[in-house]
Formats: C-alpha cells, structure tokens, sequence
C-alpha cells in the first residue's frame, strides 16, 4: 500500500512506525526479525529500513524490507540515497524494490561514507533528495517520503533555507514528511508553523529516538545536530555510569515528550527503534491512551 493510501484510510488518526537498520552480522538477521514480529504488539502502520553507504549492505536493505513486506505481513518503506550512485544504479534498486512488492520509498541525499567528510555527488548521480525525488516521481511505481529537520539540516544556511529545501522535495513529488530525531518539541512545534506558512500540507511525522544509552546517543546528535535540552543533558551526565539510570531517565523523557506531542495535535509518531521492541513497547504503551488508531 502506498503512503497516499496509508494516510487515506487513516484520516483523523495518528499514524505510528518504526524504522530499523540491517544489522552488520549475519546471526543479527534472526534478532531483527524477532524484534519486528514482537513490535507486532504496537500495530505498526509501517516499517522503515535504513539504507547504507554501500555494498552489500543495500542489498539487505532489499532483503530485509522485502522479508518484512512479503513474509511477515506488514507494510514498509525502503529508504533509498543519492550516495556512491549513478541514476541507472538507481534504478537497478527501484527495478528490485518494485519487484519485491515494495511500494514506498524515503528518498534522501545520504551521509557520507565512513571516513569522508563531505557528501559528494557521484558523476551520473544526483546531487539532493529533491532530484532523487523528481526521479522517482517520473518513474511513477512508488509512494515518497522526504526527510525534515525540526532543528535544521547541519549543512543548511538556516532553518527558513531547509525549509525551502523541504518545499522542493514536496513539489517535486514527496507526498509526506519523516523527521529527524529531536529532544525540544518547542523546535517542532516551530518547525510546523513554518512548513504551513511555506505552503507545505502533507503529514509530518516526528521521529523520537528514545535515549537508552549515554554514548549512543551523545555519538548520534553530534552526527545529526540535534540539541539535548539542558535539563535533560545535566540529568543524564549526572547519570552517566549507570547504564539502568540513563535508560530510565530517557525511556521516562520518550514518555513525556510524546505525550505532549499527542497532546499538540501530531500526524503520527516515528520510533527510531534501534533494532530493540521491549523500550518501544514500554513506550508504546505509556502514551497508547492518547493514540487514535
Ligand atoms: P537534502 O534534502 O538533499 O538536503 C541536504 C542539504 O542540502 C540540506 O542542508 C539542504 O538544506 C541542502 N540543499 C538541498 N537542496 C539544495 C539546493 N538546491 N541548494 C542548496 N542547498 C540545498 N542517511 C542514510 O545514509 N541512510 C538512511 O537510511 C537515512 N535515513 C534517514 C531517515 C530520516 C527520517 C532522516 C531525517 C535522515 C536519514 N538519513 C539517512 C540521513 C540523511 O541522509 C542526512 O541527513 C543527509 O545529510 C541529508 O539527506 P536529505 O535527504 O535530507 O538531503
């Protein structure tokens, strides 16, 4: 089913997903797996799976969104990248997604690989998600989501210009929004108001990253820019040798944070489920009273 259809036939409800990642061992496979028949409790409306800078691990992107598609019977969102491809590399991969039942796509620029800096374009390939975008649009097979950062791209001059970027991706055939992970539901909140004063109406789902580990996640917001608010920063350095402390601290912001989300009117929640179900469960059902399916 495509993301048109997803949305459709949920009007007025909130939409909830997840998105997991191919483990880099082969024995992880079957731990995923149990991780998304078990986060079967928490009915998702779909599941995203990461795409990698390269190799083989494209190829269980492939593998692991067909296997949740076709075997384990829930819908599912490829994520695709400009990194390290050609448009004809492109659409090898849409060929074999198309192939494999499936529909929809997250169609992004990239990271760059481990060890370069910078994203290069890749000569025949595209230089943004909103080329990506266009591209997958003419080909016509799949519902698009674009990614949206409530706290700005790092790479973008201002949050207006990212903005402007996200309008792009939306014209040029996305037809909603996954965000990036964030700790301040205010820059949320402000990030909406924006997008419907530039004339974007589609839904916008805000991803949630529950906070489970100290250096985890302190590694993953240098990557991507997000601000830890300083109350909860101060609590988890306070905390920082004690592993169950610092999963309780994040797992009881998770609750609160999306409560008020829930609270304020969002399209939907997108877990960042880290391959693991018993946290987003636990979440799941602390906030399940304020969730319309
Ligand atoms: P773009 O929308 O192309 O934007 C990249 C930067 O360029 C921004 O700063 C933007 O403002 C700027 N820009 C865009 N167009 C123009 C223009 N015409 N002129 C000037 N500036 C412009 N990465 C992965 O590698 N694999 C994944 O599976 C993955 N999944 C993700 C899932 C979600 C929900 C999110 C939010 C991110 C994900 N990422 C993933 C990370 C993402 O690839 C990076 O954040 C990347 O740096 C930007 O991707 P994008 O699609 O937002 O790029």
């Amino acid at each position: 089913m495509k993301f048109s259809d997803i949305y459709n036939n949920k009007k007025g409800k909130h939409i909830i997903s997840y998105e997991v990642f191919p483990p880099k061992n082969d024995m992880d496979f079957n731990s995923l797996y149990r991780t998304i028949e078990d986060l079967k409790d928490i009915n998702p409306d779909y599941v995203s799976v990461t795409y990698g800078a390269g190799g083989s691990n494209r190829n269980r992107t492939l593998e692991i969104a067909s296997t949740i598609k076709n075997k384990i019977g829930i819908e599912v969102v490829a994520h695709l990248t400009c990194v390290n491809a050609t448009v004809h590399d492109t659409d090898l991969m849409l060929e074999c997604f198309k192939k494999e039942n499936i529909e929809n796509v997250l169609a992004l620029r990239g990271d760059p690989p481990q060890g370069q800096e910078n994203f290069t374009q890749t000569i025949g390939g595209f230089a943004y998600a909103s080329e990506l975008i266009a591209h997958i649009s003419k080909n016509g097979n799949f519902g698009i989501a674009a990614a949206g950062y409530p706290e700005k791209h790092p790479e973008a001059a201002s949050l207006e210009a990212d903005v402007e970027n996200l309008k792009r991706k939306i014209d040029n055939g996305a037809t909603n929004v996954i965000t990036q992970l964030f700790f301040n539901n205010d820059s949320f909140y402000r990030y909406r108001d924006l997008c419907g004063k530039k004339n974007i109406n589609v839904k916008i789902e805000p991803g949630i990253m529950p906070i489970l580990n100290f250096k985890s996640i302190q590694r993953m917001v240098h990557l991507c820019g997000a601000k830890i608010p300083a109350k909860l920063l101060g609590d988890l350095e306070k905390n920082q040798e004690n592993i169950s402390a610092i999963k309780k601290i994040g797992i009881d912001y998770a609750i609160e944070q999306i409560a008020n989300l829930l609270d304020n009117q969002v399209d939907g929640i997108h877990f960042y489920a880290m391959n693991k179900s018993e946290d987003i469960k636990s979440i799941y059902n602390a906030v399940k009273s304020k969730i319309i399916r």
